[in-house]
């Protein structure tokens, strides 16, 4: 059989990892050096080549869209049907397994997944149940000291918090939180790996099961699994099964969320013999910008070292925009993706990245004024917003009664006179009984425990969700969605309301109901369809995108944009305190991680990158003033120039960094010279960078020792030479 055609479009180095013979296997390389692309290309080798049959593989990526994209690209190159393989992100498989072993992990057959946002409103109802105060025990505290133990393979039982009493309060809400999810069914992103990770422990049967069927175990992305991961694969492989890891110690950047980088050397430990394999060639980006990425990372310390090179065209420089606010910067990056799209470009080929999901609002609306679509990846996610989460909760409730989380969210939504005195009684109840809402409401209303207005609106509620079920169940999934959304009555509430955002809503649920359309049943595996559905809405929350317009500008945080890459891209908000964020401030360790997820997001670019910083911006409704990045100034000025808009600016010049061949002209309008120290009462000595504009107009940038570059009103400045 010829197999060249697996090799085809691989380096020589890309080929040896991609046909070497079954054995462990390390890929170390940079960002855009193919490593994705190897492990692609492996698969399909191990399914053609080595004959190993798709069901005998596992493979883990970064996102589910990844993986889906993946598993596209091999049954076209091969011609081969994957529905066997296993392949997905390690939440993904993990739920799987759950799924496919409920009992023996504990769980009930319907078991419902929650968000961070359920989370927070589970754990403030444990405090509530527990007498504590939220001001000192803060919710979002306590969800992160949750997650991060899970993270760590710890339940309550396991953590030491002898003589310390904070801690021991922390342990026994970690407790009650968990107690309260395991009677309702619920599972948190984090339990879905520590479950799945202590049923491979704890059942020897399922162990040795998943250790039979898995020969091959390829990781992408590995410089990002945390300790549960890290272990659950270990369990995975047992003493037979060939692991391939595929990772860049740069580019690991969820330290924040457990990540444990080191997880590349105790792969090396643990697993005999395995085969470490460097690639160097970079086949994404322009020279100029794989060379100003790295130099950036060149500052970060304890790194495994990599070179990366390319033959590809040096390309255009690097384009610096200093804005004077927010505004400003997004007006500035639009205004280039208009250009751009104009010259005949996709606006799918550019994309914006930012440090934090609040950047985005600003940047939307000057998207929106110019007429140019956009999609946000993350941010205000699809299955996040209040009208989905409304009427997947009313889903949930028919797949499921014992979900808390879910009744609490409609059992007065739309509104049905149940009230928050009722309520607190029902959870009392609850408490007391170590019960879930749903079997205290039928005891508290049989016991005539409720009563009047309350007791009848309970029973019609109740009634409501019995008699839904029992009409839609045979239905298909998306009229099962269409009667919960309409017999509940949100339908009704959102069309009362009035103005645009009740519009949005009322699309939005539609659009609900065209995703339970398209959704591909064959996924339900082991489940009901509803249950596969909500699922997968759980699971993929952020990845979800409602396919309106299929030519839109890519909105995403730095983190998201892991693994992808663009032609054109900018990354705005470089700024002191912003990124680097405020928090890593001191912190090396954080420091050195705010770098590597630059020099991802500087890696994404394949021809052209922006960098944007705004000297004053709006956020989180304060003004504030930052300096530019220091990674800004980490890339040599040979790779970067600063521009300014010519249609600001009444004379047409544009200079480039300090030292350009105009630093010799004087300034008419102030008398300073490009170059020349200067004194200003409040931010001190300084040098003239820049200047635009005449007259009362006019405008003159200043880098201030110690403080970065400013733009100042020349007439109210108040210059000194000094
Ligand atoms: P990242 O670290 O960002 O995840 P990566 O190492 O996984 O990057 P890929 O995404 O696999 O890199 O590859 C980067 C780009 O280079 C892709 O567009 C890919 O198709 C292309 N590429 C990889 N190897 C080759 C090659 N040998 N010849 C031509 N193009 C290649
Ligand atoms: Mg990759």
């Amino acid at each position: 059989m010829d197999v060249s055609y697996l090799l085809d479009g691989l380096n020589d180095k890309q080929r040896d990892a991609v046909a070497a013979s079954p054995q462990h296997m390390l890929v170390l390389a940079g960002a855009g050096s193919g490593k994705t692309r190897v492990l692609v290309h492996r698969l399909a080798w191990l399914m053609q080549v080595e004959r190993v049959a798709p069901f005998s593989l596992l493979a883990v990526t970064f996102t589910n869209k990844a993986s889906q994209e993946m598993r596209g690209r091999i049954e076209s190159t091969i011609g081969v049907s994957l529905n066997n393989l296993w392949m997905g992100t390690f939440h993904g498989l993990s739920h799987r397994m759950l799924r496919a072993h409920y009992q023996e992990a504990g769980l009930p057959q319907g078991f419902q997944i929650i968000d961070s946002d359920d989370q927070y409103r589970l754990v403030k109802r444990v405090l509530k149940a527990l007498n504590l105060d939220e001001k000192h025990w803060p919710p979002k505290q306590i969800q992160w000291f949750i997650n991060a133990r899970k993270d760590d393979g710890l339940r309550p039982g396991m953590i030491d918090a002898s003589g310390d009493f904070s801690l021991q309060q922390m342990v026994k809400i970690y407790a009650a939180y968990q107690d309260m999810c395991d009677r309702a069914g619920l599972v948190d992103f984090a339990e879905i790996l520590l479950r799945s990770f202590e049923l491979l422990k704890k059942s020897a049967e399922v162990r040795s099961h998943y250790q039979q069927r898995f020969r091959h175990i390829l990781v992408d992305e590995f410089q990002d699994t945390n300790a549960i991961q890290y272990q659950w694969l270990r369990l995975l492989a047992g003493s037979s099964a060939k692991v391939m890891i595929v990772g860049d110690d740069d580019q690991s950047i969820y330290g924040w969320r457990g990540a444990r980088v080191e997880n590349i050397q105790t792969f090396l430990k643990d697993f005999p013999d395995v085969d470490t394999v460097r690639l160097e060639q970079n086949y994404r980006s322009t020279d100029t910008i794989l060379k100003a990425a790295n130099a950036v990372i060149a500052n970060n310390t304890g790194r495994l070292g990599k070179d990366l090179w390319t033959d590809g065209a040096q390309g255009e420089v690097i384009s610096q925009y200093t804005a004077f606010n927010e505004l400003d910067e997004a007006r500035f990056i639009v205004g280039r993706i208009r250009d751009w799209h104009k010259q005949g470009d996709r606006l799918s080929e550019a994309a914006i990245l930012y440090r934090n999901n609040a950047q985005s609002r600003v940047l939307e609306e000057a998207l929106i004024q110019e007429g140019l679509h956009y999609r946000i990846y993350g941010g205000l996610r699809f299955y996040e917003r209040q009208e989905i989460k409304d009427a997947l909760a009313y889903l949930r409730l028919l797949n499921n009664r014992q979900d808390d989380a879910a009744l609490e969210r409609i059992v007065n939504t739309p509104v049905r006179g149940i009230g928050d005195t009722t309520l607190n009684k029902v959870r009392e109840y609850a408490r007391a009984q170590q019960q879930t809402l749903w079997q205290s409401l039928q005891q508290m209303l049989a016991q005539k425990q409720l009563t009047g207005r309350a007791a009848s609106a309970i029973d019609n509620f109740m009634q409501l969700i019995e008699q839904l079920h029992n009409q839609v169940t045979e239905l298909p999934l998306h009229e099962q969605a269409e009667h919960a959304i309409k017999q509940s009555g949100l339908y009704a509430m959102y069309q009362a309301e009035k103005g645009e955002k009740a519009e949005t809503r009322i699309e939005n649920l539609n659009e609900l109901i065209t995703a339970c359309q398209n959704f591909d049943e064959r996924r339900a595996e082991d489940m009901t369809p509803l249950a596969a559905f909500l699922s997968q809405a759980a699971l993929e929350a952020g990845e979800y995108q409602a396919e309106e317009h299929s030519d839109a500008v890519q909105l995403m945080t730095l983190h998201s944009a892991k693994g992808l890459e663009f032609p054109l891209v900018f990354i705005c908000g470089l700024e002191e305190g912003m990124f680097p964020s405020q928090q890593s401030g001191d912190d090396p360790t954080r420091l050195e991680e705010e770098r590597r997820l630059c020099y991802v997001g500087m890696t994404r670019a394949m021809k052209k990158l922006y960098l944007t910083h705004a000297e004053s911006r709006r956020l989180y409704g304060q003004e504030q003033y930052h300096k530019p990045s220091r990674f800004i100034r980490e890339i040599p000025a040979e790779y970067v120039e600063e521009i300014r808009l010519t249609t600001q600016v009444s004379r047409p010049t544009q200079f480039n960094r300090f030292g350009s061949a105009a630093s010799h002209v004087a300034f008419e309008n102030t008398g300073f010279k490009l170059g020349q120290r200067v004194l200003h009462d409040k931010f001190g000595e300084g040098t003239v960078l820049n200047y635009e504009g005449t007259g009362s107009q006019s405008r003159i940038q200043v880098n201030f020792d110690g403080l970065g570059s400013k733009w100042l009103v020349t007439a109210y400045a108040r210059l000194q030479a000094i």
